[in-house]
């Protein structure tokens, strides 16, 4: 096979389908990570509630952000509305 047809063929795609928002999983500690499990089932079904706490996926990328965690506010967005690339693989 040529060295071209071989690049042809290969996927672009990364086989990484773990996002930075699902990384967090596995460098938070339990309870952090339940908490953030419970900010975003806020942010899902109780937006009003949400709202009124000013609870917004780029307020929660900003403290992530503010704490060395590399996640971006669309990211965390994308999980909100269970749109993410690692959720639907
Ligand atoms: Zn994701």
């Amino acid at each position: 096979m040529s060295e071209l047809l071989s690049k042809l063929q290969s996927s672009t795609k990364s086989r990484q389908t773990r996002c930075g928002f699902s990384l967090l999983a596995d460098s938070l500690d339990a309870a952090e990570w339940d908490q953030i499990c419970l900010i975003m089932d806020e942010m899902r079904n109780r937006q009003a509630e949400a709202k009124s706490k000013g609870h917004t996926s780029s307020w929660l990328g900003r403290i992530l952000r503010e704490h060395g965690y590399s996640v971006s506010d669309n990211t965390i967005y994308r999980h909100v509305k269970r749109n993410c690339c690692c959720e639907r693989s």
